[in-house]
């Protein structure tokens, strides 16, 4: 039987029913109906955090982000991302500026960042790598230094608290993705947490065409709205996320004590409550790495190399100055070893045993 790399958690077809029937009652399908209203105050609770402001995906939520802070000139970054981190960025008209990552959790390195800091850096954006928090005390610290805010790609990060403190309420904002993929979902959808009120009021105007009030249109915005449907899919997804952590917490742990002494994993992260959102391993070169995920494959058995190619390497980006995969040698080395494997809450304990058995077995 074949075992992709995910699968989508999701309510009981009942759950959901129950969940949008009012829909047919009121009619109210989109613009911040009550399942919108209701989604934002359950994330703002779970999540701990002041302000969560919902958009249609998360990718659409970054670029609001961007565009509502009204940044101009460079933004330090990492390469060892998903394409939409550095693709919100240009397709902003900023420049990604790249630092390297640390090994021990492939988040960006602040020295390597504070050192390419110039009076043209607008923005530092670090990403919260498989759920492995930054070292959002030392990025704290640059900010205030610098007079630079931080904004976190927390796509990865729902739920993730470090001494009791959520990725939410880290940094000057976050971006979350609710894409269905996600450890928590709402098919497609994302939002913006953050602090400030004000920074809100100009994300609810970004989201909506630009537009304030009837008549008053200060701003050339896009459509980025979450509606009632992708809302209720949240409300419902939200009752069960505890749940849906602790198993896939079993599941880690598992393939941890099958595969110790085989392939490296990252260290957990002190004081930090994962979300298991991934389980990366690192394998010692590419050419293992590839005959692994090809043998895997071949079994029924789908890996993902995420993240690789590192965003510097993409077509795109070919002959554009800054992008360069040799400027960041951790970042290439990560890239070139990684695989994530199959994990999801209801991945049974006989899957995972099959799967690292034929791990073993290539690999030997
Ligand atoms: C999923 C993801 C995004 C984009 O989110 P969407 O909701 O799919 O638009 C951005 N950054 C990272 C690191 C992601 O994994």
């Amino acid at each position: 039987m074949r075992i992709n790399v995910t699968r989508s958690s999701m309510p009981t077809m009942d759950e959901y029913m129950n969940e949008v029937r009012s829909l047919w009652e009121s009619h109210w399908l989109t613009n911040n109906g009550e399942k919108t209203i209701a989604l934002k105050a359950g994330l703002e609770n779970y999540l701990c955090c002041d302000h969560a402001e919902l958009f249609c995906n998360g990718h659409l939520a970054l670029e609001a982000l961007l565009r509502a802070m009204d940044l101009h000139g460079e933004v330090i970054t990492t390469p060892f991302t998903f394409a939409s981190t550095t693709h919100a960025l240009v397709r902003c008209g900023l420049t990604p500026v790249f630092a390297d990552v640390r090994p021990k959790d492939c988040t960006l390195d602040p020295d390597a960042v504070e050192a390419l800091i110039t009076e043209k850096t607008c923005a530092i954006l670090p990403v919260h790598v498989y759920g492995c928090l930054c070292d959002t005390e030392r990025f704290e610290e640059i900010s205030r230094k610098h007079g630079i805010p931080v904004i976190y790609d927390a796509a990865h990060a729902f739920g993730v608290k470090r001494n009791g403190v959520s990725a939410a309420a880290m940094g000057y904002a976050s971006m979350f993705s609710f894409h269905a993929t996600k450890v928590f979902h709402t098919i497609e959808g994302g939002c913006i947490t953050t602090g400030d009120g004000e920074l809100c009021q100009r994300l609810a105007v970004e989201r909506n065409f630009g537009i304030a009030s009837e008549e008053s249109t200060p701003g050339v915005g896009g459509n980025a709205k979450m509606n009632e449907f992708q809302a209720a899919m949240g409300l419902c997804n939200l009752r069960r996320i505890d749940q849906d952590i602790a198993a896939r917490k079993h599941a880690c742990q598992l393939y941890e004590s099958l595969l110790t002494g085989c392939v490296r994993f990252l260290p957990p992260q002190a004081g930090v409550t994962s979300n298991h959102a991934y389980l990366p391993v690192f394998f010692e070169n590419q050419a293992q790495r590839d005959h692994v995920y090809e043998a895997l494959k071949a079994r029924e058995i789908y890996t993902r190399k995420y993240f690789y190619p590192l965003i510097t390497q993409f077509e795109c980006y070919q002959g554009k100055s800054g992008f360069d995969p040799a400027a960041t040698p951790v970042a290439a080395g990560l890239a070139a070893t990684v695989l994530t494997l199959p994990l999801y809450p209801d991945l049974s304990d006989e899957d995972i045993q099959r799967i690292c058995a034929a791990i073993r077995e290539v690999i030997a």
